[in-house]
């Protein structure tokens, strides 16, 4: 991620949303830790810089929190306090600023907020955390790159199923897929969603970069309605963010598709940290052309081009 923050390709806001307790600050720890590292090696901190040591001391001087759990609400007096240390130069590489929970924000700081994101005074990122991204305004989520984080106890999720029937490998894959909201896990496994589109989208994924254009425009033809193509690119988003995950973590309790773990494990191999946000940021920027009304067929096709073309 370092080389894609030099050039500017990276969004500058990332929000991490899912239920409490399912890694999102741990995984913003984990970026910040690199985005301020002075020596990363291959992507990771080095652990030994003078910037490694302060973040790890909780004192480096270009990281930001604002709001903690326990705060009803962050006010502008926050946001104006934050605007008055990112006007500094920073001290290395770049501002790391991580709100939570950013849902919090008055609508006052939200506004104030959304104007530091679009025109952020120097080197800036940011990483929001939020259990409730609907309370976000639609105007902040749409300056974030967002990656979703599933509820740790889809073991709860296959014992509520059980206990309404669903039985098969499909309701523990659904449970997964379900980010921890048992509503979602019953349309899944009651029909809407299917394992077999599953694999076709995984094998897609798998397959991307050498995909050729007569081949995109077969897909994107395939994909030319709006549900199916909304389906296909969450399930797509969501196979590159375990990737992510596994690159960054190592963590099986955080990857979604838990069944397909040893493919992961093996794709995350071809991929830097860099490229996967790079490809999460183009599936987020499709969904939203998509709710914007897009056409369908034009927004896979153009989504597959560019993931063929890297
Ligand atoms: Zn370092």
């Amino acid at each position: 991620m370092s080389g894609a923050l030099e050039s500017n390709r990276v969004a500058q806001a990332y929000l991490f949303y899912g239920p409490e307790g399912v890694g999102k600050s741990k995984m913003a720890e984990v970026l910040m830790r690199r985005l301020v590292c002075r020596a990363p090696e291959l992507d990771e901190p080095c652990g030994a810089c003078p910037d490694c040591r302060m973040f790890e001391a909780g004192t480096h001087p270009d990281v930001h929190r604002v709001g903690n759990p326990d705060d009803k609400s962050l006010g502008i007096d926050a946001v104006r306090r934050l605007q008055g240390v990112l006007s500094y130069t920073p001290y290395g590489r770049t501002h790391v600023t991580y709100v939570a929970p950013a849902d919090r924000l008055t609508l006052q700081a939200a506004n104030a907020f959304l104007k530091t994101l679009e025109e952020p005074p120097g080197r800036a990122v940011f990483i929001l955390v939020s259990a409730y991204p609907e309370r976000i305004p639609p105007t902040v989520l749409s300056r974030c790159v967002r990656i979703p984080f599933r509820h740790l106890s889809s073991e709860e999720i296959i014992g509520s199923l059980g206990t309404m029937g669903y039985m098969g490998p499909e309701v523990r894959t659904a449970a997964a897929f379900a980010e921890g909201n048992l509503a979602k896990a019953v349309e899944l496994v009651s029909g809407a969603w299917s394992p077999q589109v599953r694999d076709e989208v995984i094998s897609l994924a798998k397959r991307a970069r050498s995909l050729g254009t007569v081949e995109v425009a077969a897909l994107a033809q395939e994909m030319a309605s709006r549900a199916v193509l909304e389906e296909r690119l969450r399930m797509l988003a969501a196979w590159y963010r375990d990737l992510l995950m596994w690159l960054e973590t190592a963590d099986e309790v955080l990857v979604v598709n838990a069944d397909r773990l040893s493919e992961i494990r093996s794709a995350a191999q071809g991929y830097s940290a860099r490229e996967l946000v790079q490809i999460i940021t183009r599936i987020e920027n499709a969904l939203q052309r998509l709710e914007g009304n897009g056409n369908p067929r034009l927004i896979a096709e153009v989504l597959l081009l560019g993931l063929a073309a890297r």
